[in-house]
């Protein structure tokens, strides 16, 4: 049952760790997949990484598509290694499922390739430029290495990104809610 309480929140201290590789799509390892959707559907996110339901292992799901729409197409990556990230830098204003209450403008490489294995245990390869889906690539990749969005900040902007975090959740903010971009 998808819940809003399965979301590890900021700030946590399994977001900071370094999550392990997944040896075999195991029946629990489709029932995470699953579990990790419905958390994402509900919070209307666009991706979601195994640590932020509590789970140090290296799969997330993503669907870029389906904001506003019934169109679901998600995307389950085990495993996902980043094969290239190039083209020009481009800021993005990310959310995080995590931070409830912040946006953070990161900087990133625009074009991206990505392999990761399905739950068939097939290795696909993901091609993304200049698009949502090229953000959000390297953003759950980077969770899988405890690394987040406000890791890209300065000591005192991060500071107070997790100022206003902290406070937005203590007022009730949900994952999903992201509050005005400064
Ligand atoms: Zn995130």
């Amino acid at each position: 049952m998808a819940s809003f309480d399965d979301i590890v929140l900021s700030p946590d201290p399994r977001l900071k760790q370094r999550c392990a590789e997944i040896e075999e799509v195991t029946p629990e390892v489709r029932a995470l997949a699953e579990r990790m959707l419905d958390d994402m559907y509900l919070a209307y996110g666009c991706g979601l990484a195994a640590p932020q339901v509590g789970e140090l292992v290296r799969l997330v799901v993503i669907d870029c598509d389906y904001a506003g729409t019934d169109n679901r197409n998600p995307y389950v990556l085990i495993n996902p290694r980043i094969i290239a990230a190039d083209g020009e830098e481009r800021d993005f204003a990310e959310g995080c499922l995590s931070f409830p209450g912040i946006s953070v403008t990161v900087t990133r490489p625009s074009h991206v390739i990505v392999e990761a294995e399905d739950l068939e245990g097939d290795t696909l390869r993901y091609e993304a430029s200049d698009n949502l889906m090229a953000v959000c690539l390297q953003h759950e990749i980077d969770h899988l290495d405890g690394k987040t969005m406000v890791d890209y900040l300065g000591p005192i902007e991060r500071a107070r990104a997790l100022a206003e975090c902290r406070k937005a959740i203590e007022e009730g903010a949900l994952p999903g809610e992201v509050g005005d971009e400064e």
